[in-house]
């Protein structure tokens, strides 16, 4: 098998052997309720645990709201912002995001009856936020005083173009706003500093790092960002109610230690994906999705030439063992084209025509061959039944 469905949820690899051990060990010995009055032990585990992960992205172990995963911490960084705004200031809130933000935010944004007035701030064809529309958006706003939270995905599940958080971030704050990011897709893969990016909150999720770790995340809240909880009760300093997730955390922190955000992993993984692309470009006639130089070092995301759709190849490669997406995995049953495809400007043909692999990080040169070839064969394969 050759997993290429990474954003969709990381590959087991033999590293999730000392995550699993890890967990195993805790479901033996660390089973008690931590809010136990003879379970400090475990709680104090959980602490270590959080101020583990807190400085893998230099943030104080107060600031990490454990979740069940991003869906969970896009809620409650979007709601809980809201909530407090109406119920604070009663003023009008806003809250700027773009159209090719996770599902999770955007059916929120959609339906979730929020008090907050929704902009939304354009992407250009590599997916890369208009940061004069922003601006422009958020200084308009100020001049009203009323409150903005903007909410703007560090990393891109479907085409993987990530974005100047830092710059983002400056330009919010310049005019008294609060960054919310959703760093699902980044976190383990480009290095994240909270403090030097200047971001306020911030939403993670465990099984794109390790596949053992489904319904875990957390959400980091800076000091003095005031948010509502969604769910209510005492756990997490009242901000995350419900026993906590004890195996899940410490499987978090565990694979936390094993990931390598320096240069070389990362040109290492981005030298393969331009290896891949480069054959697709050239063997296919594929055209990229998404920007070549600001993209994650695991994302391939191509509109292929020929008349198949991403669709079909997914059924044909799947038979050869091989795993890939036509849009982000929440999508994959919808019938309608991606909305982040569209939003960049792909025509609903080019987008059914898309597919997104996303790579592992032990993947092979031999394995990339392997599976340009496979493509070859389905190409003709559905040539001949057109
Ligand atoms: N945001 C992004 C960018 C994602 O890719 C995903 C997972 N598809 C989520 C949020 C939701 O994460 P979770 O599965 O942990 O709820």
């Amino acid at each position: 098998m050759i997993y290429l469905d990474s954003a969709a949820t990381a590959k087991y690899r033999n590293i999730d052997d000392i995550i699993v051990d890890t967990m195993t060990a805790a479901m033996k010995d660390s089973w008690m309720n931590p809010s136990s009055l003879y379970a400090a032990n475990i709680k104090d585990k959980i602490n270590k645990c959080r101020a583990n992960i807190a400085s893998f992205i230099n943030a104080k172990p107060e600031e990490i709201i454990f979740t069940s995963g991003a869906s969970e911490g896009n809620n409650t960084a979007i709601r809980g912002w809201d909530d407090e705004i109406w119920l604070t200031t009663y003023k009008k809130s806003n809250i700027i995001t773009t159209p090719i933000e996770h599902k999770s935010i955007l059916e929120l944004l959609e339906n979730g009856n929020l008090g907050s007035v929704v902009h939304y701030c354009d992407v250009d064809e590599d997916g890369m936020i208009d940061y004069e529309t922003l601006e422009s958006m958020l200084k308009g706003l100020h001049s009203k005083s009323e409150p903005v939270l903007v909410s703007i995905q560090m990393a891109n599940n479907e085409i993987g173009t990530w974005q100047d958080i830092k710059r983002i971030s400056k330009l919010v704050h310049k005019y008294d706003g609060v960054l919310h990011t959703d760093a699902t897709q980044a976190l383990c893969h480009i290095p994240i500093d909270v403090k030097y990016l200047g971001i306020d909150l911030m939403s993670c999720s465990g099984h794109k790092i390790s596949p053992v770790l489904r319904g875990i995340g957390f959400l980091y809240k800076k000091n003095g960002i005031n948010i509502h909880p969604l769910i209510y009760g005492i756990q997490e300093n009242q901000m995350r109610a419900g026993t906590e997730n004890t195996y899940g955390i410490i499987g978090l922190s565990k694979a936390l230690e094993y990931c390598d955000v320096s240069i070389d992993a990362m040109e290492a993984l981005s030298r393969k994906r331009d290896y891949f692309i480069d054959n697709l470009e050239y063997k296919f006639g594929c055209t990229l999705n998404g920007h070549d130089i600001y993209r994650l070092p695991n994302n391939v995301n191509v509109v292929f030439s020929q008349n198949i759709t991403g669709e079909s190849m997914l059924y044909i490669l799947d038979m050869s063992g091989i795993k890939i997406s036509v849009a982000s995995a929440c999508n994959a049953k919808s019938i309608e084209p991606s909305h982040v495809l569209k939003a960049i400007g792909l025509t609903d043909e080019n987008a059914i025509k898309s597919i997104r692999f996303t790579l592992p990080d032990d993947i092979t040169y031999e394995e990339i061959d392997k599976v340009i070839d496979e493509i070859g064969k389905c190409i003709k394969l559905i040539e001949m039944e057109n």
